[in-house]
């Protein structure tokens, strides 16, 4: 992986150094083998839907391999129904299998009425994000799983990965860095292996490649998104990589160093499965489970 080193590249040669980013973070990290049933996240954004366009034409190279893509309808009206279409037409285009799974048919309730439901409440809570954050995570991992996926790639940036450390820190929770992998481990036989091929490119260059590409995705932000503290790192970090180019990618590398000896000091949680639905879980009940009980929905 390289820092973003803002030569001047044509078109073209802009979109295969990206192409070659991605293909050198799979190999770094052994991402895949080669016959590994990949799914991927498409939630219909830029980041998602690049991520597919350039899986597409890795996975060429290697006949053995099979790619297909979720999405997770959270039930947000008027926002995620149109990207859910985006991300289908892109499938289309690219001959990938798409498969959709609903909070609505999984959990009985979708965003639209958990929000309404933390709305009416009277004591402050968690935000939609929490929940939606939560209950999307376990929606993806049960679909990769049904369908008998070896890896789920999720498209996460340079960026998120960087707010995400960041956040750990202002969390006071500096552990929690170790979690925050390009490539999880293995830790229950019910979790599908994680992946996070764009872990290595900076948001803009994957604006850039759809753009260039002339790639259609969602660019509306969510009616739920509150002002979170990530936006604030976010604005921070930006605001740094515009003075001090490669400050992101700096913040990754050294996170990167840190981890094997972070990972000596936290105990592994040892995970068993959820007295209700049989999920993974470090408690007795997981936190899908607990969340929509508070919900009083169980
Ligand atoms: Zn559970």
């Amino acid at each position: 992986m390289r820092p973003y080193s803002g030569e001047k590249l044509c078109g073209r040669c802009f979109c295969k150094s990206i192409e070659e980013k991605v293909h050198a973070t799979i190999s770094n990290y052994e991402m895949f083998k080669h016959d590994d049933r990949i799914m991927v996240a498409v939630s219909g954004g830029k980041d998602s839907v690049t991520l597919l366009h350039i899986l597409v034409k890795i996975e060429r190279d290697f006949p053995k391999a099979s790619l297909s893509a979720v999405s997770v309808d959270e039930g947000i009206r008027g926002y995620r129904d149109e990207a859910i279409r985006i991300a289908e037409r892109n499938c289309r285009k690219l001959d990938v299998e798409h498969m959709v799974v609903s909070f609505k048919g999984m959990y009985g309730l979708d965003m639209d009425e958990i929000v309404n439901k933390i709305q009416q409440r009277k004591e402050k809570g968690l935000t939609p994000c929490s929940y939606c954050g939560v209950l999307r995570r376990r929606a993806l991992n049960t679909a990769a799983r049904e369908a008998g996926a070896d890896k789920l790639a999720t498209a996460h940036s340079l960026d998120d990965e960087t707010q995400t450390m960041i956040l750990n820190i202002i969390h006071g929770d500096p552990l929690r860095i170790a979690r925050v992998k390009p490539m999880l481990a293995i830790i229950h036989p019910k979790l599908v292996r994680r992946v996070k091929p764009l872990c290595g490119v900076l948001e803009r260059e994957i604006v850039f490649y759809a753009y260039l590409r002339k790639i259609e995705f969602h660019g509306v932000p969510c009616p739920y998104a509150g002002a979170a503290l990530r936006n604030d790192v976010r604005n921070m970090l930006n605001r740094m990589e515009r003075r001090h180019a490669g400050t992101k990618y700096t913040i990754f590398r050294s996170m990167e160093r840190l981890r094997p000896a972070l990972e000596g000091l936290g105990k592994q949680e040892e995970l068993r499965e959820c007295e209700i639905c049989g999920e993974p879980t470090v408690g007795e009940i997981c936190k899908p489970c607990q969340m929509l009980k508070e919900s009083h929905v169980l």
